[in-house]
């Protein structure tokens, strides 16, 4: 029997809705698989957790994740958190800094039943995460942005070559994994940030190097932003550095519906965490009415992830259960929240998805 202990970290506004849909429909796909089990552990972050105890990124919350496989980590709504208490701090950096989380595998698939910018979509963008011009995860201590002077303000942006191989690498083995173009597409701005955007490609091109099995392409930031606009079935698994991959992801988003088709898994060398790429959404929240889509395959990502690392072929099979009942559910349209057209529920669409998967044979489908 494999075994894995997995948080649950709601965060705010609508995690609070698609958090708990999403680890619904992980445990009914592993129940269907009698070799894994999962253990829950809920553990307060964010705004809640400020309320009860006074910090949103509680010490205990922090000490328990150290003994996880895993997490779900809902979206952090910290514009709204109070500017001047320290305790009111952002999770979601720190996390990801203090558990080394190098690689964002974000990807972004069209479904032929949804009104898309584009079709025949199926890309990954890995983003790196941890660097770049981020000024709160990207320095030992203090801030990357600065003020000299009042009329004066300085971001200085780093980029490591042990982050970016590791970039490089998420994106080669993902490429190899997948069933599709078989390319590996490095965005950088080489011809400006000699230095460090010539840092991050010339990694890339050294890694490459170790996969000649996947064709390997450099685009500069701004051509490959109006390329994903005009072609992005050309694209297979695209890499980049933090801020390049924060924008380009959203646009991606943006070509199949809308940030709550944007699922994302942060992963390091030993820990992962499910975190979708869209924000606490505070227009919506409240209302029920959030697609869980982007969180449920999130955490879809994460048990496939996690059964790839420890060799369990029930939970890579579960995961792609799940893949394969969200894929009935957005097929057929009956139940889908009203961002997709329709007029379900969160919790409903979750029901859908979880009734889908109970009706299916074995299935195989792709990994991401
Ligand atoms: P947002 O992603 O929360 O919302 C942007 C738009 O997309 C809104 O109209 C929202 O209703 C819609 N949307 C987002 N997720 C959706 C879903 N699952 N289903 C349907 N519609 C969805 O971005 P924002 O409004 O700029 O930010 C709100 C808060 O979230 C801010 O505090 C921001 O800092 C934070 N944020 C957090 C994360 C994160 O935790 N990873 C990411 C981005 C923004």
């Amino acid at each position: 029997m494999a075994k894995y202990s997995i948080g649950i970290l709601q965060g705010d506004d609508i995690g609070l809705e698609v958090v708990p849909v999403a680890v619904k429909v992980l445990q009914e796909a592993v129940d269907r698989y009698p070799g894994v089990k999962i253990d829950w552990l809920d553990l307060p972050i964010g705004y809640p957790s400020y309320l009860e105890c006074g910090e949103t990124m509680p010490q205990r919350t922090l000490d328990a994740l150290y003994d996880l496989d895993g997490w779900f980590l809902g979206p952090i709504g910290h514009m709204a958190y109070p500017r001047d208490d320290p305790k009111a701090m952002n999770p979601h950096p720190f996390l990801r800094r203090e558990f080394d989380l190098v690689s964002n595998i974000r990807p972004t698939k069209s479904f032929s039943s949804l009104p898309c910018l584009h079709q025949s979509v199926d890309l990954v963008i890995i983003r790196e995460n941890n660097e770049g011009f981020q000024p709160d995860r990207n320095m030992f201590r203090g801030t990357a942005e600065y003020m000299p002077t009042p009329d004066l303000a300085m971001s200085v942006r780093v980029i490591t070559r042990r982050n970016s191989e590791f970039a490089a690498r998420t994106a080669f083995e993902l490429a190899r994994q997948r069933n599709s173009l078989k390319k590996v597409t490095a965005i950088h701005k080489n011809t400006v940030f000699k230095l460090g955007c010539g840092l991050f490609i010339d990694t890339c091109q050294e890694v490459a190097k170790e996969y000649p099995d996947i064709e390997f392409e450099t685009m500069v930031v701004d051509t490959f932003a109006m390329a994903l606009v005009m072609r992005p079935q050309k694209y297979d698994v695209v890499v980049s550095t933090n801020m390049f991959g924060d924008i380009l992801t959203d646009e991606a988003a943006g070509l199949v519906g809308g940030l709550g088709m944007a699922p994302g898994l942060c992963v390091g060398p030993r820990y992962v965490m499910a975190q979708a790429t869209h924000g606490s959404a505070p227009d919506i929240a409240g209302r029920h009415i959030a697609n869980p889509y982007a969180m449920i395959m999130s955490g879809q990502m994460m048990l496939s992830w996690l059964g790839n690392k420890k060799g369990d072929g029930e939970a890579i099979q579960a995961a792609r259960d799940i893949e394969l009942g969200v894929g009935k559910v957005l097929d057929e349209l009956a139940a889908v929240t009203p961002d997709l057209g329709g007029k379900a529920s969160t919790g409903e669409m979750g029901e859908a998805v979880c009734a889908a998967m109970r009706n299916l044979p074995p299935g195989a489908g792709s990994i991401y």
